[in-house]
């Protein structure tokens, strides 16, 4: 068994310890810690009484609010396993996953009508409420049920989280709950959070990196922030409001932040942060710098998966260092980079990223476990060391191309040009080539007033990209295609050779 501080654990400790601090703030106010413990458990009582057994799951389709954070907890009060569901997904993928992970009851907010109507018999309670509806809700769950103490539950439940399919169909990873206190010590080792944090969580509780947030927010009696959609503005009102001390986000979301007008982001006062943590996908050096500039010395970037959980962390020093970087493994996480014959490569060289932590998930749900090397699970993801051993994550090992012979690597090209000012965004992905086998087509979005034309971009990149790895075509779009973490959805692209854009 797993030794950790389990959500139910963790409220029924705060309830006892500090009942009246405030446990969840949300759109809809605040609920106390004392108030969450009672609430989870009449929730955990009516779902005992829908006779949920081992083998079905409680699917979760809801934005950051309470009753998220409530299901959660009343499941594992109950030892029933949840699945995490991506609210970026289609009705269609939503019903698909529904069936296969076996979904007995789905815990939905009301504002995803098409997903409820795709899901047909499956019993369905809605979370968030707004306007009239014909289910039940989980206000109704909570308010019918008794109050009195549940008998210990028989296993601790495991939470299915649902990988966003940017790359292929979206694939249950099952972790197990309990926030592991070793796991919470190797991250407070690095970044100064502490007990009565009060965190706001911008990223979706259904990714890894919010979960991860909630978990560690748990182990230290936390005040969870939430807000159900994220907006820039509304996060520095609610960082200015609640006294926020730390932000768990994805650089999307960062990026938003400074796009704002400085006329509408100085006047909130954000002097209580004292962290902004950021996962999920590549943080871009000149978005760090912005951020630190805003904000001061407040930005720790953490690299991860939902397999291996969090693998590196750098900190606002590493990234004054070594712009780009995303650090060093933390206490107890082993980190290798090897080479195609297995053994690991030299400072500087890229290989491929194996991990082995005490976080890394138990596998998929549709059987394919964890396929283990030497006790290290491969992440899939390319990098290198600089000389003081802090990782850069060069991209993944998918999206490698080879141009002309050559191991060309999008993500170096996308820093590239990422660093030209008028650019506000860009992916470089890899297309066929008749002549070289593959080329690198880039989209970029342009700043405002930008004047920025293919040949100019091309030509400013050229000096400082090898041949191979220039872009080819160049796609000017309005926007990128992102999926709620952030991730470019590469099949949403147009073709870069297509009329429309192409120069
Ligand atoms: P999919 O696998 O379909 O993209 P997902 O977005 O849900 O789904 P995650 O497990 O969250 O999957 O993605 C993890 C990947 O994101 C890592 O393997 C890595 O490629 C990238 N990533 C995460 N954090 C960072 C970081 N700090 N810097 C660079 N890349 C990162």
């Amino acid at each position: 068994r797993r030794w950790g501080i389990t959500p139910p654990l963790g409220y029924a400790v705060g309830a006892v310890r500090h009942p009246d601090r405030p446990a969840i703030i949300d759109e809809r106010g605040a609920l106390s810690y004392a108030e969450v413990e009672q609430r989870t458990t009449r929730l955990a009582h009516s779902l005992r009484e829908r006779g949920l057994d081992r083998d079905t799951r409680v699917g979760i389709l809801c934005r950051n609010h309470h009753g998220m954070v409530e299901t959660i907890v009343a499941c594992a009060k109950v030892g029933v396993d949840v699945a995490l569901l991506n609210t970026g997904l289609s009705p269609h993928q939503v019903a698909t996953v529904v069936a296969e992970q076996n979904v007995g009851l789905l815990i939905v907010d009301s504002e995803f009508t098409e997903h409820i109507t795709a899901v047909g018999e499956t019993e369905v309670v809605l979370a968030w409420t707004e306007g009239t509806t014909g289910h039940a809700t989980l206000e109704h769950l909570i308010g019918s049920a008794p109050a009195r103490p549940l008998p210990r539950p028989p296993r601790h439940h495991r939470v299915i989280v649902l990988t966003s399919g940017t790359t292929g169909s979206p694939k249950g990873a099952r972790r197990p709950d309990p926030g592991g206190l070793s796991p919470a010590a190797t991250v407070l080792s690095r970044m100064p959070l502490r007990s009565a944090e009060r965190m706001l969580i911008c990223a979706p509780l259904f990714h890894t990196w919010g979960f991860a947030g909630f978990q560690l927010g748990i182990v230290l009696g936390a005040t969870l922030v939430l807000r159900r959609k994220f907006d820039p503005q509304q996060a520095l009102a609610a960082i200015q409001r609640h006294r926020c001390t730390s932000v768990f986000a994805v650089p999307v979301m960062l990026r938003r932040i400074t796009e704002l007008p400085a006329s509408v982001r100085s006047p909130y006062d954000c002097g209580s942060l004292r962290v902004i943590a950021c996962s999920g996908s590549a943080l871009p050096a000149d978005l760090a710098k912005d951020i630190q500039q805003e904000f001061g010395p407040v930005l720790y970037n953490f690299y991860g998966s939902t397999e291996v959980s969090w693998a590196s962390i750098a900190t606002p020093k590493d990234l004054r260092q070594a712009p780009g970087t995303v650090g060093t493994p933390p206490p107890g996480t082993v980190l290798r980079l090897l080479g195609s014959d297995g053994r690991p490569v030299r400072t500087g060289e890229t290989g491929r990223i194996f991990v082995a932590n005490e976080m890394l998930f138990e596998g998929y749900t549709n059987g394919s476990g964890k396929d283990l090397h030497d006790g290290l699970m491969p992440t899939g993801d390319l990098g290198r060391f600089d000389s003081a051993g802090r990782l850069f994550v060069v991209g993944r090992e998918d999206d490698m191309i080879v141009s002309g012979g050559e191991n060309v690597y999008p993500k170096e090209t996308e820093d590239v040009i990422a660093s030209l000012p008028e650019v506000a965004d860009v992916i470089v992905t890899g297309v066929d080539d008749e002549d070289f086998g593959q080329r690198l087509a880039a989209y970029v979005v342009t700043r405002e007033g930008s004047t920025l034309d293919a040949d100019t971009l091309r030509e400013r990149v050229s000096s400082r990209l090898s041949k191979f790895a220039r872009p080819r075509d160049v796609v000017f779009l309005d926007q990128l295609p992102r999926n709620a973490t952030g991730k470019v959805v590469p099949r949403e692209l147009p073709d870069s050779t297509g009329s429309g854009g192409v120069s």
